[in-house]
């Protein structure tokens, strides 16, 4: 067996933010021969690939036969072969932080935390402090969902962007990847994972479902600007929409306190935009994808 069909399927669990929401027609690959049927099976819908769920907004919540989700979570082999890491699109940032460590590879620590996917982070670039997934990378699988032909890319130095890699002008989906595989020294890889991690729980709001920082650190002019500093000069900390609150914690994280819908995390953005605008005349840019 490729690949696990699923109907009216509940994506709470697939997606941080908890929102209830519910997909009509969703696969599971197994592998990539799934993945390329569940392509294949899905040409007449708008294709969502998820991955883990940790930057989407969900925005309704039927999505219809017109949709099908295909979550890559199930495909999730990882291996080591000479100076790389393979892995599969589903594999968690996570998992991928504990095979280093366990096969003494260095540079993965600033995964451990982050509670995404390999195809997630690689279309997104994530990343903390001055640590992104792009500066590991070697190559990518991609199926091109118009030829349906399985492309190796070799990012070449301006392929990925903060928060941003070409892969989002491009009509494909992530299927594997190669990374580099630096030795490392088990003992001073633990530590800093640990120091990372303790110094996240610190500062993020992870007493409540959420899906990481809601909107990019915007510019203007020679500056950059933090989310959460704008947020406080124009009294966004702590304010609710229904169930949804701009994190008392940490202003810059969108948390659901209160079985929060779909509707109030779209209402809550839209007026954390507006303030922003008004105020200092500065646009903001999801950092999440809006599933629409
Ligand atoms: C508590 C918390 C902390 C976080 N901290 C960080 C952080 O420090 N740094 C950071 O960068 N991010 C952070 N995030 C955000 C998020 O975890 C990352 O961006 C992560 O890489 C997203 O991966 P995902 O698998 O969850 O992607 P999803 O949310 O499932 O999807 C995100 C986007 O990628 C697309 N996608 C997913 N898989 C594929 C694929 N195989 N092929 C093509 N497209 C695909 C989806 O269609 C969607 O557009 C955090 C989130 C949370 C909840």
């Amino acid at each position: 067996m490729n690949l696990i069909e699923f109907r009216n399927f509940s994506l709470i669990k697939y997606n941080t933010l908890r929102l209830k929401s519910v997909a009509e027609v969703c696969y599971f690959p197994l592998n990539m021969e799934g993945l390329l049927e569940a392509v294949v099976k899905t040409q007449n819908r708008q294709r969502i690939f998820l991955g883990n769920g940790s930057n989407i907004l969900l925005t309704k919540e039927f999505y219809d036969e017109t949709y099908a989700f295909i979550i890559t979570t199930m495909m999730n082999n990882i291996e080591r072969n000479g100076a790389e890491i393979i892995l599969d699109a589903g594999v968690t940032l996570h998992d991928l932080a504990w095979f280093a460590i366990d096969n003494e590879i260095g540079g993965y620590e600033f995964c451990e935390d982050i509670p995404g996917t390999a195809g997630g982070a690689l279309i997104m670039n994530a990343g903390q402090w001055q640590w992104t997934i792009s500066q590991y990378v070697r190559w990518v699988d991609v199926v091109d969902l118009d030829s349906l032909v399985i492309t190796r890319i070799v990012p070449d130095s301006d392929f990925f962007q903060y928060r941003n890699s070409k892969f989002n002008q491009m009509n494909v989906v992530i299927a594997r990847a190669g990374l580099k595989a630096d030795k490392g020294d088990y003992r001073e890889i633990l530590e800093r994972m640990l120091e990372f991690k303790k110094e996240r729980y610190f500062k993020q709001p992870r007493n409540y479902p959420n899906a990481g920082s809601v909107f990019k650190r915007p510019t203007k002019g020679d500056e950059t600007f933090f989310v959460w500093k704008l947020f406080d000069e124009v009294d966004l900390r702590g304010y609710q929409v229904g169930g949804a609150r701009v994190s008392d914690k940490h202003p810059g994280f969108i948390v659901n306190v209160d079985h929060a819908t779909c509707y109030d995390c779209v209402a809550l953005i839209q007026e954390c935009k507006n303030r922003v605008k008004n105020h200092f005349v500065i646009d903001l840019e999801l950092e999440w994808r809006v599933i629409e």
